[in-house]
């Protein structure tokens, strides 16, 4: 029976989408390790120290910072049923798609959820925050630092103050920033921030790392109600993650995966977070020079683009799927399509984490053009890795 099936063998990849993104070889080799018990004494210092990388990770003191067991969606879900209580008010910042998940997963806890909604693409302005939450004064106020479905860069330095003012929690979508750009948790007076394993941090999917501060546990104290979920319930979770003397079992923590995520944290802790953004901030220089170059502009505003995800407009006459396909068929390379009303109108490329790198963008852009030249694009093949090179020799000049 096994014999028609054939071995497991997906064959080499560059993953440029907007997640998952290439695993780093050394996590790669910590995937293997032997597996131990989750209560192993050995497994629990693992866990203290994933934790306290997590906590330089995200620039913060918090205690409650730790991995949920669940990809960037059930982060997001973490958050919101710990935080809201039935018929509490939560605003919602949405110019995309994962705004929109954010609307629809805050509904479902029966909160009352006011979207401040704008046109995909944009960002949000402290001065149209400020006016929604004087109007609405709600409990928590949800933002998404980097928008995967736009390549929008959302500034989250003047939030923080202003939701204290108005003794607002602020929630912040980190799943596609830690890892690439800066998520400054305590100088930025972030509330609760919830991130994912698969791309910034160069992991398998599988993991939800996620964090929340003084005044987001107070909120959770101060509950009359039960948290809906069980699985997520942090009150309970905690004390597995070593709140408290004992170990109380939850759930099985997926043990390998957090074997990954630490190392994953050693190799961006090795490298320095201030390196890294740098790092982000180089190649994505590189690769938009090389888009320039060959005619195809960007989505998100200039000055608010995301550095490790470039959302770029389909170029007029040439088919998506013709491209795409090609890309991956012949070179190995993924991109992800364009979500929602950009569906058809725009690719989304990442260099994310390990993958931000020069040799990437290049190996990248030379197969693009021949893409788009067979797929009717009007460009010169070799224009746009020469530009990238041009971009690459004046950073590291
Ligand atoms: C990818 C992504 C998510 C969802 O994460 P999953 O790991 O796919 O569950 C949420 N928010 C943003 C901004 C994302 O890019």
């Amino acid at each position: 029976m096994s014999d028609d099936f054939g071995p497991l063998d997906p064959g080499p990849r560059l993953l440029l989408g907007p997640g998952p993104c290439d695993v780093h070889p050394r996590v790669l080799r910590a995937l293997a390790a032997p597996l131990v018990g989750h209560l192993d004494p050995y497994f629990i210092t693992i866990m203290g120290q994933t934790q306290e990388l997590l906590r330089r990770a995200f620039r913060t003191s918090n205690p409650l910072t730790l991995p949920m067991s669940a990809t960037g969606m059930g982060g997001m879900e973490t958050c919101l049923v710990n935080l809201l209580e039935p018929d509490d008010a939560i605003v919602v910042c949405s110019a995309g798609f994962f705004g929109q998940r954010l609307v629809e997963v805050a509904e479902r806890t029966g909160a009352k959820v006011t979207p401040l909604e704008k046109p995909w693409g944009q960002f949000f302005r402290p001065d149209e925050v400020r006016d929604v939450l004087k109007r609405v004064r709600p409990k928590v106020l949800a933002v998404v630092q980097a928008e995967t479905s736009t390549g929008v860069w959302q500034p989250l330095d003047e939030l923080g103050a202003l939701c204290r003012e108005h003794d607002t929690l602020l929630l912040v979508d980190a799943v596609t920033a830690l890892g690439c750009v800066p998520v400054e948790v305590d100088a930025w007076g972030l509330d609760a921030v919830y991130s994912c394993s698969q791309k910034g941090l160069s992991c398998p999917p599988g993991l939800s790392p996620v964090t929340f501060g003084p005044r987001a546990l107070a909120a959770m104290e101060r509950r009359r109600t039960k948290v809906q979920s069980w699985y997520l319930d942090l009150s309970i979770i905690r004390r597995y993650w070593g709140e408290g003397a004992e170990r109380l079992y939850h759930h099985t923590a997926p043990i390998t995966m957090v074997y990954a995520m630490r190392e994953a944290l050693m190799v961006l802790h090795e490298e320095g977070l201030a390196e890294r953004w740098e790092r982000h901030s180089r190649n994505a220089a590189a690769l938009r020079a090389g888009f320039a170059a060959l005619g195809l502009t960007l989505l998100a505003p200039e000055g608010y683009q995301l550095p490790q995800l470039s959302v770029v407009r389909i170029p007029e006459g040439v088919a998506d799927a013709a491209v795409r396909t090609r890309l991956l068929r012949e070179f190995g390379i993924e991109v992800g399509g364009g979500l929602g009303e950009f569906k058809g109108r725009a690719w989304r490329v990442g260099l994310m984490g390990y993958n931000s790198r020069p040799e990437v963008v290049l190996q990248f852009l030379g197969a693009l053009e021949r893409c788009l030249v067979s797929a009717g694009g009007k460009v010169t093949p070799g224009c746009g890795v020469a530009a990238a090179e041009k971009a690459l020799a004046a950073s590291s000049a």
